[in-house]
Parts: C-alpha cells; sequence; structure tokens
C-alpha cells in the first residue's frame, strides 16, 4: 500500500498550479488539484485574459477616430457594455472548460473546494470535509488585491471587481500607479469613462525606465485621463449617485466607481502554513529557494504566492520547473533574469533588460533613443508618437536594455527578448536589416548615441 494519498498535491488551479499538475501527472505522479473559485486562475478569470480583451475593446474609439484620415465615413457608434461583458463571460467559460479538462485529460485528480494545510504531508479539503495525505505539496494559491486602510476605505473597489461591473461607470478614480491602475485608466478612458488617475509618487510606472514613463504619462495625458501624480485619497464618502474622493492636497473628486490598484499580497492567510512550520516573509509570501522549495522539504511553491515575479508566464515556468525537477529527474530552475514584460497601456509598453539608470549604476553605457510618429498617423493626423530606446554597455557593446512605447510594442519585445537574452550586440543590431516600412525597423536604425 502506498505510503501517501497522492505524489503531489497542488493547492490553487491557476497558471502556476495547473502548469505544474499537468506536467508532474504526465510524468506518471499521483496528483490532486484543488481550486476553491475557478479554474485557470486569476490570469484567466480576473487578470491577463479579460483584461486583455478589454484592451482591445477599448482601441476602437481610435481605430473609428483614425478611419476617417484614410477616407472611410463612419457612422454613429456607441460601446455596449453589457453585450461586451457577455461574450467576455462566455470566452472565460470556454478557456476555463479547457484548464480543468487538460487537467482531467493529464490524470489529475480535481478537487472544487477551498483546501489548507495541516501538516507537512496533509492537507484538509474544505467542502469534503476530508484530509488527504501527499508526499510533496504545492502552493500555488496566488495573491489578492490590497487596499490599504484609511476613512472610507470601504468603498474602494479592485480589478476583481470591475470585471464583474453591470454597467460603465461615467466617472471613475484610479488610485495607483503600477500595471493595473495604468492600463485600466487607458481601458476605460477608450471606452468613454471620464477617468482620473491619483499616484502617490512623482511619475507612474516606478521601476520601469525613465524616458519611457515620461512618454507614457504624456502620451495617457494626450489621450484625455487627468493625472494626478505627488496625490493621494485621505477619505471616500458616499453621497447621492456616487462618491466623494478627499485628497491629500485637500481637493475633492467626485465619482461612482473607485477602482484602488495599489498592488496586491500574496494569499497565505489561514493557510495552515504556520502550523506546518512553513516560514513566510514580510509580506505574507512563502519563502522559497531557487528550486521553488520553502524551509519544509515536502512543502514546495510557486507563482504570485512567492512575491517573487508576479506575471503569468513566470507562474508558468516556476510550476513547469518544479515538475520536471521534483518528478522528471530534470532539475530545472526557473531564470528569472531578462523577463521581457508589457504594459497594456495606451500606448503599449514593452521592455526587457536594465533601465537607463540601473544600467549606468552597473558602469559605462551609451543611449540609443528615437520619438517619432508613426507612418500611421501621418495620415490619421493623429497627435501621437512612438518612443524606442537602447541601452547600450559601452565596453562590450552588449545591448543591455530595450524599452518601448507605441503600437505593437507588447509583441516587439518579445523577439527584442531573445535577442536581448542571447547577449546581442548593437553591432547584432546594426547588422540586421531593417523590414520596412514598419515602426520596429527603428530598432535597427538608430545610429548616434544621444548620451
Ligand atoms: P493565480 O493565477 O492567482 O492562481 C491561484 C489560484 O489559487 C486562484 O484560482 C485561487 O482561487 C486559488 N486558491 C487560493 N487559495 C486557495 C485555497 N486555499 N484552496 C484552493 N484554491 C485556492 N500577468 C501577465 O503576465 N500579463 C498580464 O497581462 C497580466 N495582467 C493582469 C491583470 C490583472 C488585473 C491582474 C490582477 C493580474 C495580471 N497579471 C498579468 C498577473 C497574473 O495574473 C499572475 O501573475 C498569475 O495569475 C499568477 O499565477 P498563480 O498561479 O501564481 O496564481
Ligand atoms: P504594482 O505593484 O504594479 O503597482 C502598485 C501601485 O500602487 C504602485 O504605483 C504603488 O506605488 C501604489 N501603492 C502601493 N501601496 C499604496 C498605498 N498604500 N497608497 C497609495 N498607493 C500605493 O501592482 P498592481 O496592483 O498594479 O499589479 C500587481 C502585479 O500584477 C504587477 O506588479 C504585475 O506584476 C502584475 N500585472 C502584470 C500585468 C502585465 O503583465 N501587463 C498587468 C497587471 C498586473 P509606488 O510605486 O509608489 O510603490
Amino acid at each position: 500500500m502506498a505510503e501517501f494519498d497522492y505524489d503531489l498535491f497542488v493547492i490553487g488551479g491557476g497558471s502556476g498550479g495547473v502548469r505544474a499538475a499537468r506536467i508532474a501527472a504526465q510524468y506518471g505522479a499521483k496528483v490532486g488539484v484543488a481550486e476553491e473559485y475557478r479554474f485557470g486562475g486569476t490570469c484567466v478569470i480576473r487578470g491577463c485574459v479579460p483584461k486583455k480583451l478589454m484592451v482591445y475593446a477599448s482601441t476602437y474609439a481610435e481605430h473609428f477616430e483614425d478611419a476617417a484620415g484614410f477616407g472611410w465615413d463612419v457612422g454613429e457608434r456607441r460601446f455596449d457594455w453589457a453585450r461586451f461583458m457577455d461574450a467576455k463571460n462566455t470566452e472565460i467559460a470556454r478557456l476555463e472548460g479547457i484548464y480543468a479538462r487538460n487537467l482531467d485529460t493529464a490524470g489529475a485528480e480535481i478537487f472544487r473546494c477551498r483546501a489548507t494545510v495541516l501538516d507537512p504531508h496533509t492537507v484538509h479539503l474544505a467542502s469534503h470535509g476530508e484530509q488527504v495525505t501527499a508526499k510533496h505539496i504545492l502552493i500555488a494559491t496566488g495573491g489578492t488585491p490590497f487596499v490599504p486602510d484609511f476613512p472610507g476605505s470601504h468603498h474602494a473597489q479592485t480589478s476583481n471587481e470591475i470585471f464583474e461591473l453591470p454597467h460603465q461607470p461615467e466617472r471613475v478614480v484610479i488610485v495607483g500607479g503600477g500595471y493595473i491602475a495604468s492600463e485600466f485608466a487607458c481601458i476605460l478612458n477608450g471606452l468613454g469613462t471620464q477617468v482620473v488617475q491619483v499616484y502617490r509618487g512623482p511619475q507612474i510606472l516606478r521601476g520601469f525606465d525613465d524616458d519611457l514613463r515620461d512618454h507614457a504619462a504624456t502620451e495617457m495625458r494626450k489621450k484625455g485621463i487627468e493625472l494626478r501624480i505627488n496625490e493621494d485619497v485621505t477619505e471616500i464618502r458616499e453621497k447621492e449617485g456616487g462618491y466623494e474622493i478627499a485628497l491629500r492636497s485637500g481637493d475633492t473628486l467626485e465619482a461612482d466607481f473607485v477602482l484602488y490598484a495599489t498592488g496586491r499580497i500574496p494569499n497565505t492567510e489561514g493557510l495552515g502554513l504556520d502550523a506546518a512550520g512553513v516560514a513566510l516573509g514580510r509580506n505574507g509570501e512563502v519563502v522559497v529557494d531557487e528550486w521553488s522549495q520553502s524551509n519544509v522539504p515536502s512543502i514546495f511553491a510557486v507563482g504570485d504566492v512567492t512575491d517573487r515575479m508576479a506575471l503569468t508566464p513566470v507562474a508558468i515556468r516556476e510550476g513547469h520547473a518544479f515538475a520536471d525537477t521534483v518528478f522528471g529527474a530534470k532539475p530545472t530552475k526557473a531564470d528569472h533574469a531578462t523577463v521581457p514584460t508589457a504594459v497594456f497601456t495606451q500606448p503599449e509598453l514593452g521592455t526587457v533588460g536594465l533601465t537607463e539608470a540601473q544600467a549606468r549604476e552597473e558602469g559605462e553605457v551609451e543611449i540609443y533613443r528615437s520619438t517619432f510618429r508613426p507612418m500611421v498617423h501621418t495620415l490619421s493626423g493623429r497627435d501621437e508618437k512612438m518612443l524606442m530606446k537602447l541601452v547600450v554597455a559601452k565596453d562590450t557593446r552588449k545591448v543591455l536594455g530595450v524599452h518601448l512605447a507605441g503600437h505593437g510594442a507588447g509583441e516587439m519585445i518579445q523577439l527584442a527578448g531573445v535577442a536581448v537574452r542571447m547577449g546581442a550586440t548593437k553591432d547584432d543590431f546594426d547588422n540586421t536589416v531593417a523590414v520596412h516600412p514598419t515602426a520596429s525597423e527603428e530598432l535597427v536604425t538608430m545610429r548616434s548615441p544621444v548620451a
């Protein structure tokens, strides 16, 4: 008789958990997976996927306007929020089904309930009221939105709620300057909502290259977003038809929806990890080593719950590497170096490698930068510029960072990421023949450093 009920029990059916469970099962492990909400996790249900569908929806307004410059007459247009939400929900349900089916096909056993840890080898399944044992337990419970505590903070809502909102808000105040706040400022602005984005620091998107941040903020303002920097909310008061939002500066705003996008915290509360002796970090994250193993040898963790890099492809890599290592006899570490990323704002941002400021701390650099009006806007007449920037090491000529803003930046950065990861030099970029006429040809035609 087997010593444990399962070789692996995974808590959390999101990006990291599903990948780990599926790969481990394909290696022949007996796997159980518990999901308390919906399979697919944050990314599929209330993150990347519905967000990107909203991004697509929100860009049509400009396409309709720009079409006139190309000779098109576009008739009356109106965005139907409810119709979009129905279509979005149907697609999300389809993807959710695929996630669960893939687990089933791989041979993993699915539990649709909350699971908690009782000890290093025992998991409690809430709705079944039963306990199961496992040789290995994988914590893949993701994260949850964080809202600071202040007077009226209970009126603040998060990205979780916006995906379920029955009506389009007319006026929204968005607090935060990171990925979610900036993306939703652009989405809602594009859909016709009046948007004020409030950020506590001097410029949004802290951590990104400074030129990229400035460019994004300038273009977002041009599109009609009211960006209030060095500002914060001190109180939210309910009033007839919405909310009154008091600001640190003494100003007040009015809105019918207040979106807080002030970061996410690891989902470890009430998970029983302390009882099992698992060490948690300052934000409640499971502390793991480069193999995603916690201080309790049978308990591993991947994805947002480890607070390393909260991106779906990273969670997937970590889950896959864990399964390869523990069940596939292929010791693999998830590599967190030179991870390309995109912010789906308007303009879209794509970035990989070091920012100019980071690179300058390591040595002398050359900066190649081009700001230009893309060809499409010569006829559309739209006042919108693209930015392309290369950060190059002066001694080795290695391209240390690529930073892009404009249409297709997310698509472009995927390929630039391959080059940077391979250690491409500025000469490799220069020697690559341009694709004409494209915006991305600028990446291989910038010849004179600006600094
Ligand atoms: P999750 O996907 O969060 O999965 C964790 C799962 O565990 C959840 O389904 C949860 O219900 C379940 N769970 C939690 N506790 C328990 C329990 N005790 N028992 C059973 N089940 C439990 N990343 C990108 O790369 N690109 C993007 O464009 C992007 N956009 C985003 C937009 C938004 C609005 C948000 C919020 C996030 C976005 N992200 C994006 C980040 C991305 O969604 C996460 O990094 C990714 O989902 C992390 O995967 P995970 O497996 O760690 O956790
Ligand atoms: P971020 O960490 O990106 O941004 C959080 C923002 O909230 C920052 O501007 C931060 O300010 C601000 N903030 C934090 N605490 C407070 C506070 N107490 N009061 C006021 N402002 C505060 O988190 P998000 O919630 O936007 O997104 C979570 C993560 O999800 C992202 O970091 C990213 O990893 C992932 N994600 C990825 C996407 C993508 O790949 N396109 C899209 C969406 C999310 P400050 O900078 O000053 O600290």
